[in-house]
Parts: C-alpha cells; sequence; structure tokens
C-alpha cells in the first residue's frame, strides 16, 4: 500500500530514505521510485546470494551510494573484495576491474553486470606489446598502472594506481639497480609521474578517453566563472592540465583533498560522477565544471546489476596460469608500504629535467 513518500510504501520509503538523502541532488522525484524499487530488489539479492558489490567512485550515485557495499578506487575495491567473507562478488564498474578482484580472489565467482563495459586505456596495449618492449628494453624493470588486462599484468613485474606509481616507480629502480624504468600504457601518467621523480620513464602512448578530453581552456573558463573555484585534476590528465590545477592526485587524494579541507566551491577535473558522489557526504561543498562522463562504466546500471544477481551472469574469469602470473604484480605492489597519504603530484614545483622515452 502507497503510504509512504513518492508514492512508495511506507516500509520501502523508510528503507530507501538514507540512500534519497545523498542522490536527491541528482536524482529526479520522477526517477527515484523505480530507482528505490531496484535498490532495496538488488540489496535483498545481495543477501540471498552471498554477495557483496564493489562500486567504483565512477559509478553513478543511486549505485555508489544506494547499492554499494565497497566505495572507493579499483585497488582499494579489490583488496576489500579479497577481505570479505562473501562468495560472490558483483563488480559495479568495468571489466579489468573485474579481473583483478579475481585475481586476488581467485575462489570467488566475478560477476560483471554488463561485459561490454571495458577501458580505452586498458585496450590501449596487448600483452604481445609488453612482450617486445621488454625485448627492446632488457633488464628494465615493467611498472604497469592497474587499469590493464590480466594477461598484460601477467607479464609485469609490479602494478601501480595513480595512489602510489611514484613510490612503485622509485622501489623498481632501486630494486633493479637501475635508473630507468618502463612505466606503461598511460602516457599522461607516466609524464606526471616523470615529474616527481629523478628516475627515467620509458612510456607508451595509451590514454584515458575521458582524462584527455579537459583542455586549459576549460579550467580558464571555469576560473572566469567561478573565481574562487578550488581545481582539482587527475593525473591521467595531460600534464599542462595538472599544471593550471591547483591540486593534482588520485580520486582518493582528491577525496581526500576535499573531505578536510571542505573548499567553497570545487571543479573535479575528472570523471563528473565523482562529484556527485562525494557530495552525498560534504552537502556544503559546491561542485562546478564540465561532465565528461566514461562511457564504459555508464554501462552499469541499477538494472543490470539487478539481472546480474538475479540469473547470476555474467562471470569473469582469468586462466590459472595467467592469474598466477598477474597476482605476483598485483601483490607485490600491495607488499610494498602503504604510502603515508595518497601522492600529490605537483607539476609546478618539478624543477629537475624530465626523462621520458615514448615507445
Ligand atoms: S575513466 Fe578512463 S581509465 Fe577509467 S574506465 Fe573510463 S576510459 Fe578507462
Amino acid at each position: 500500500m502507497a503510504d509512504g513518500a513518492f508514492g512508495l510504501s511506507k516500509e520501502l520509503a523508510e528503507e530507501t530514505a538514507p540512500v534519497w538523502e545523498k542522490v536527491k541532488d541528482h536524482v529526479t522525484p520522477l526517477e527515484w521510485p523505480e530507482q528505490a524499487r531496484l535498490i532495496s530488489e538488488i540489496n535483498r539479492l545481495k543477501r540471498e546470494r552471498d554477495a557483496v558489490i564493489l562500486a567504483h567512485n565512477y559509478m553513478t550515485p543511486e549505485i555508489f551510494h544506494g547499492v554499494g557495499d565497497y566505495v572507493g578506487d579499483s585497488l582499494g575495491l579489490a583488496k576489500e573484495a579479497a577481505r570479505s567473507d562473501a562468495n560472490v562478488i558483483v563488480q559495479a564498474g568495468v571489466h579489468f576491474m573485474a579481473e583483478t578482484s579475481k585475481i586476488l580472489s581467485p575462489d570467488k565467482t566475478v560477476l560483471i553486470p554488463d561485459l561490454r563495459a571495458g577501458c580505452s586505456l586498458a585496450s590501449s596495449i596487448t600483452a604481445a606489446d609488453v612482450r617486445l618492449i621488454k625485448e627492446r628494453h632488457p633488464g628494465l624493470p615493467v611498472v604497469t598502472y592497474v587499469n590493464t588486462t590480466a594477461d598484460v599484468k601477467a607479464e609485469t613485474d609490479i602494478c601501480c594506481t595513480s595512489a602510489n606509481a611514484v613510490q612503485v616507480v622509485e622501489w623498481a629502480a632501486k630494486e633493479w639497480g637501475v635508473d630507468k624504468v618502463i612505466l606503461i600504457p598511460d602516457e599522461y601518467l607516466a609524464r606526471n609521474v616523470a615529474a616527481q621523480t629523478t628516475v627515467g620513464i620509458i612510456a607508451w602512448a595509451g590514454h584515458c578517453e575521458v582524462h584527455k578530453r579537459f583542455t586549459t581552456q576549460d579550467i580558464a573558463d571555469m576560473r572566469d566563472a567561478w573565481p574562487d573555484a578550488e581545481v582539482l585534476a587527475h593525473p591521467e590528465c595531460p600534464e599542462e592540465i595538472l599544471r593550471a590545477a591547483d591540486f593534482a592526485g588520485s580520486t582518493a587524494a582528491m577525496t581526500e583533498y576535499v573531505e578536510q579541507r571542505r573548499p567553497r566551491r570545487v571543479v573535479l577535473i575528472t570523471e563528473c560522477s565523482m562529484a556527485s558522489n562525494i557530495k552525498g557526504d560534504v552537502p556544503e561543498v559546491e561542485f562546478v565544471g564540465p561532465c565528461n562522463l566514461c562511457p564504459h562504466m555508464k554501462r552499469i546500471t541499477l538494472e543490470n546489476i539487478r539481472d546480474c544477481l538475479l540469473h547470476m551472469q555474467f562471470e569473469v574469469t582469468v586462466p590459472e596460469e595467467m592469474l598466477e602470473k598477474a597476482r605476483l604484480a598485483v601483490q607485490r605492489m600491495i607488499d610494498l608500504p602503504p604510502p603515508s597519504k595518497p601522492a600529490r603530484y605537483d607539476l609546478v614545483k618539478a624543477r629537475h629535467h624530465v626523462d621520458v622515452e615514448l615507445i
């Protein structure tokens, strides 16, 4: 009987009210009744299937706040999944993230709601490419960004994220006793890391299609429109974007910056849903600026998460030999002491010669 808000039953309105509070700036009252029903159905199915949902920072707010058991960046999610007792992991994110979850939780069933959820960066490089790079630069360690497929990780010495890339590059150079490392596949991340270290970098011309679209003109326009706004950029953006920003760091570093400093206005130069999701926790901060959406992340919806749990589809597997090799590379990174705080990329203060060779 519909005697609660939005035409929902009293029980359903009460159950979903805390989620509505977090998403109400992004979801219309017209959309909410259907979303509230789906959120309730998904949460019931999770209990029945003994499943947890890993929701990436770039998911839409109704997924992030409504059904995510763990939320955050890709590696943080995979680590949480490995610690969880649940038998089933649903990856509300893209395919390489589901593979990383499988690599760290080989005994669990890993599902992705849409198998087409890919990534321009992950698909920019193949395992055969990595083997050729290694032939061309024998003896140099291969550091691979986690935004890669399992077969690429299997050719890798150690993985990194944008939160620890500088630390991992410096560790690898020291461990191998060399002054250069291969850091693939994101060219911009590699260039931004190179500006923070004296270790030479050999890079690959892969890009994130979302972060490469931002321009310095976008930032100038934002500053004209909102002179008091603080501009935060992700290190998958080109160097000139980071130079024009007030702060640059991983999604975790950006979240920490906003939560600790609570600026009045913020421009987040990253995937658009990130701002909507942080906003749920810091309602007093105003988020302004361009909205670049990742078409791959946006393939994941409440509907296909529900179907995924209902029909136990689509399972993501990694061949055993590949999984073992990839796990070594991911585990090596996890075993490094965690950075005291997520890395800040300061391109303005970078004074040394920046040594990057593009393959
Ligand atoms: S935002 Fe960029 S790096 Fe992330 S999944 Fe989309 S294309 Fe890949």
